[in-house]
């Protein structure tokens, strides 16, 4: 199947110093709607799916059971956890027809254990591993940094379920383990704070980022190199050695609360004889934030540069007017063999073509241009900016090892 051509680029951004925001606006992967709410245009959509596929394969590979919990969460069960009354100002609620107020998805612990109980658990079966990958909603008072604080936004949420607290802390390791696998596929460098104080008083780690956008207070050790998630007070040394403290500009990519009985115990979650409160272990990965993350990783002056697995599609065939029939099937021939074609089919000049082309930073692009004959294409990798002109069989030998060198 081919890919033809976007309606959504836009202008390349003037000046020198583009931020990878205004790089995903230009190259049509994002649309900024209203504040705090930002659509995916088809090349973010794309993104997102790769990561989505990705994601969906290491929790499969680790036990975990993908749901579909409804968007609308009955107001009564965030008054059960106590959380109501905490976070009313931070949740976005909604009355129905039937006079019953809902919460609207912000997170879905409430949901996960109201889902158990009802559902009548035996420890044999525990742990119960479960995931959703959706949206989410938040009534964040200041949305800022474009997709790293939003209102509307994409999380992965992982829950296992387990029935006491060493077998709580393995599913909560493997929880650190599965995102942290999912980063270094991508490429990313992350590392693991500690949270200093959570809102349910349990053990939570934050893994972060060094980005361009400071969006959350991380504080490194400069001795034992241990950092530190603060969310209201700072301290000035580190608490595990003592050592002093710098401070880090970070953005969080997700967090590992060990939650424990807290939320089943306020919740009346338990199972077995004696009865005992089930132990749960949680994981959030932003999802929708994370392509902001990659294209501050993988841009440089002229635009994003996807490495081969996390790029939207993979080659961006553009051709003369003369050579369109055979672009036509050459980008067929290059569908088949598994590699995902984006057609160019506008009528517009060369030199605008390639500077989108640049911004959109498909890995390969390829030009059937008046200069070289049938049969034979001008190449050139997006992100080492080699060139070469290819045949056919050369091309596809090429973007192999590309896309063998690229998978981590
Ligand atoms: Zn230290």
């Amino acid at each position: 199947m081919l890919y033809m051509t976007s309606a959504f680029t836009q202008a390349k951004p003037a000046g020198s110093n583009v931020e990878p925001l205004s790089w995903l606006e230009a190259a049509g992967y994002i649309k900024p709607i209203s504040p705090g709410c930002i659509a995916l245009l088809p090349f973010g959509t794309l993104v997102l799916e790769r990561l989505t596929e990705k994601l969906r394969e290491f929790a499969r590979e680790k036990g975990f059971w993908e749901l579909a919990l409804p968007l609308l969460q009955r107001r009564e069960i965030w008054e059960e956890s106590g959380r109501h009354e905490r976070y009313r100002h931070f949740l976005a609620e909604t009355v129905l027809a039937d006079g019953h107020n809902y919460v609207i998805n912000p997170t879905q612990e409430e949901a996960v254990l109201d889902l158990m109980r009802r559902i009548c658990i035996r420890p044999a079966r525990l742990p119960q591993r479960l995931f959703q990958i959706g949206e989410r909603i938040r009534n964040e008072i200041r949305p800022a940094h474009g997709l790293l604080r939003g209102r509307s936004f994409i999380l992965a949420d992982f829950y296992a379920i387990a029935a006491d607290a060493a077998s709580m802390n393995r599913e909560a390791d493997m929880l650190e383990a599965t995102l942290l696998h999912l980063m270094d596929w991508c490429g990313l460098s992350v590392e693991r704070g500690i949270y200093a104080t959570t809102p349910l008083g349990v053990p939570a780690c934050s893994f972060w980022i060094k980005t361009c956008t400071r969006q959350c207070d991380v504080h490194r050790c400069t001795i034992c190199g241990r950092s530190y998630r603060f969310t209201r007070s700072v301290s000035e040394s580190c608490p595990g050695c003592g050592g002093p403290l710098e401070d880090i500009s970070a953005a969080e990519i997700g967090d590992v609360v060990r939650t424990g009985t807290v939320l089943a115990e306020r919740m009346g979650v338990a199972t077995g004889t004696p009865r005992a409160f089930v132990q749960v272990a949680v994981a959030g990965i932003g999802l929708s934030r994370l392509i902001q993350f990659l294209a501050e990783r993988y841009s440089d002056a002229d635009g994003l540069a996807w490495p081969f697995h996390l790029a939207p599609l993979h080659v961006h065939v553009i051709p003369t007017v003369d050579r369109s029939v055979e672009a036509q099937e050459l980008g067929e021939r290059l569908s088949a063999e598994g590699f995902r074609v984006y057609a160019e089919n506008r009528n517009q000049s060369f030199g605008r073509i390639f500077v989108d082309a640049d911004m959109i930073g498909l890995p390969v692009r390829v030009v059937l241009g008046r200069r070289t004959m049938t049969g034979t294409f001008d190449v050139r990798l997006r992100r080492s900016r080699e060139e070469f002109t290819a045949g056919y069989s050369q091309l596809c030998e090429r973007m192999r090892q590309l896309s063998k060198k690229e998978v981590l």
